[in-house]
């Protein structure tokens, strides 16, 4: 496709598949960005509090699955940016189209190892292989519902942040979802 022509590293950016590799990709961007991971109830409220973490967008663009507890309805500033813009292009393209759906945000070890427990699909809570919801830039965006259409303009959106190099995206079959975690976006030098 013309579209990803400029792609920096071709093929491989266009791949949404999951890997080990991927998943250390992602706890070495996290440990850059000096991301914490959040290990229960008591910090994530912290980090809320110090505007760390911040609710996610529930609007006409995108909403918020009912089935996700409101105590993990959060993730990192520059994510919900992502998603707001995200839900707006969407609109722009799909006027008449239901809200993207967000199925999942940041957890905490205690959850995430909760989730463990019910679904051996799910990552560990600490190592190179740990989830990078924990981090609190990921998020989870569902493909179920959407039309063959819409679909592929959310692939294609998403296939391109990457080739952009500004976040790592998993197109996941099991769960149906895309697993995205945004970048945090480097201050520009002042001149
Ligand atoms: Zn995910």
């Amino acid at each position: 496709m013309i579209f990803f022509a400029f792609s920096p590293d071709g093929a491989e950016a266009q791949s949404l598949r999951g890997s080990r590799t991927v998943q250390a990709q992602q706890n070495r961007q996290a440990d850059r960005e000096n991301l914490t991971a959040i290990k229960d109830l008591a910090q994530l409220r912290r980090f809320v509090r110090a505007g760390l973490l911040v609710r996610l967008p529930n609007d006409k663009n995108i909403v918020v699955d009912p089935r996700l507890d409101g105590r993990y309805r959060y993730c990192r500033p520059w994510t919900r940016d992502w998603l707001s813009a995200l839900g707006r292009a969407y609109r722009k393209e799909f006027p008449k189209s239901d809200p993207l759906v967000v199925t999942s945000a940041v957890r905490t070890a205690a959850y995430q190892g909760s989730l463990r427990g019910r679904n051996g699909n799910a990552a560990p809570t600490t190592g190179l292989r740990a989830s990078a919801h924990l981090r609190g830039s990921t998020i989870d965006i569902t493909k179920k519902d959407l039309s063959g259409r819409e679909l592929t303009w959310l692939r294609n959106y998403v296939r391109l942040f990457k080739a952009q190099n500004r976040g790592i995206v998993i197109e996941e079959f099991r769960q149906a979802v895309f697993h995205v975690m945004v970048f945090k976006p480097v201050p520009k030098k002042k001149k």
